[in-house]
């Protein structure tokens, strides 16, 4: 039996543009020590971990990039359906209709298990739950191997905080240290400087210190590590001392330099905390990434210019801005209509809730933003 893993390129589903969006987010992967794969924005986690359990089942198995759906060379594909590569996995399933087609992913199911072909599972571990193969949590990344990247590890899952557009539980669940070790040791076969903690508020979790111990892990078997990337809130910024830290930059939830709409979002933040962290980091020598988001209900012209005065001001290595996007699960999906995909795409501006008007505002903020952070980069 053969078993393929497959994804569609980035290119493929995200074609390349000129705006001027597209070129602030690939301005981004120019910064020393930003790698990114060639196929992918980073390594696909679903792969690494279907293929630890695979191996376990001595299922031998292979990775492989589409560009564009074709007929494969396999008796079983796996494959993670997001709404952005659906229809790609419709023509790839329809094409391929003697073979079988183990998905899953974030569409609703019946898109694809309404084809013969096609067996859904709901995760790897239902996957392997169902089908004898004993699930071990782990990533194997030697599918990968040598591919330059920013590898992700998890610390802890959750936060203690409820903001009101965002869906993270909030419950902290540390990972246990053996595991952590396991994330760390399952990185060697690929080439990296940093690596990014995948944790939703780093330091809520007592284990964040532990990062000292796990870069001289790192070390052990990549003397070319230079550090962690982590992403917290402006007052947690306040509450480590990051000058005995390995972390190389950190980023922090602004979302807009608004104290009212912070508010409003429950956001545990505030223009003051914000420089405060700010200025904390830099004396550090940390580098510094605010994460912005565009197109909150509150926002107008007036409370736009004051976080583009922000972004203008602000020493930082680049900033993440995104438009909002809303899920059913957040408390904001009670304050509008979402009625379709966009309005969960966070590189959409256009949302159906809005007003004409409100969606050109907000594309033309992100744009001015995106401009405004090439030149700052000396990019444009
Ligand atoms: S602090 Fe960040 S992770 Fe926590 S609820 Fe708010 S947006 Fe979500």
């Amino acid at each position: 039996m053969k078993h393929l893993l497959i994804q569609f390129h980035t290119d493929t589903i995200s074609p390349q543009d000129d705006s001027v969006l597209t070129k602030y987010y690939n301005s981004i992967w120019e910064h020393e020590y930003y790698h990114k794969p060639d196929a992918f924005w980073e390594l696909p986690k679903w792969a690494g971990e279907l293929s630890h359990n695979l191996i376990n089942a001595n299922k031998e198995h292979e990775f492989m990039v589409l560009t564009e759906p074709i007929e494969l060379n396999a008796d079983i594909i796996f494959g993670s359906v997001l709404n952005i590569n659906l229809e790609l996995f419709k023509k790839l399933v329809i094409i391929n209709w003697n073979k079988t087609f183990i998905l899953g992913g974030y569409v609703n199911k019946h898109e694809l298990d309404v084809f013969d072909n096609v067996i859904w599972f709901d995760s790897i571990f239902d996957y392997c739950n169902k089908t004898g193969i004993q699930y071990s949590g782990g990533v194997n990344w030697d599918i990968f191997r040598d591919e330059w990247c920013i590898p992700r590890i998890t610390m802890s899952y959750g936060c203690k905080h409820r903001c009101k557009f965002c869906t993270i539980p909030n419950e902290i669940v540390e990972v246990p240290k053996h595991d952590i070790y396991s994330q760390v040791l399952a990185l060697m076969p690929l080439k990296f400087n940093l690596v990014y903690i995948d944790d939703k508020t780093f330091g809520q979790c007592d284990n964040y210190r532990s990062l000292i111990k796990l870069e001289k892990v790192i070390f052990e078997f990549n003397k070319q590590f230079k550090g962690f990337v982590v992403q917290t809130t402006a007052p947690m910024v306040a509450k480590i001392d990051w000058t005995t830290l390995p972390v190389y930059a950190v980023e922090v939830g602004v979302e807009t330099y608004n104290n009212s709409i912070l508010k409003e979002l429950r956001k545990p933040s505030s223009e003051v905390l914000v420089n405060t962290a700010h200025g904390i980091l830099e004396k550090a020598g940390v580098k510094y990434i605010p994460n912005i988001v565009v197109g909150f209900l509150q926002e107008n012209e007036a409370t736009y210019s004051k976080t583009l005065n922000y972004i203008i001001r602000t020493n930082m290595l680049h900033a993440n801005i995104y438009n909002l996007a809303i899920y059913d699960d957040a408390d904001i999906a009670e304050d509008v209509n979402i009625d379709n995909s966009n309005d969960s795409n966070e590189l959409e501006s256009d949302k159906s809730y809005n007003s004409f008007e409100k969606n050109e505002l907000n594309k033309s903020v992100i744009e001015t933003m995106a401009q405004i952070l090439l030149i700052k980069n000396n990019k444009l």
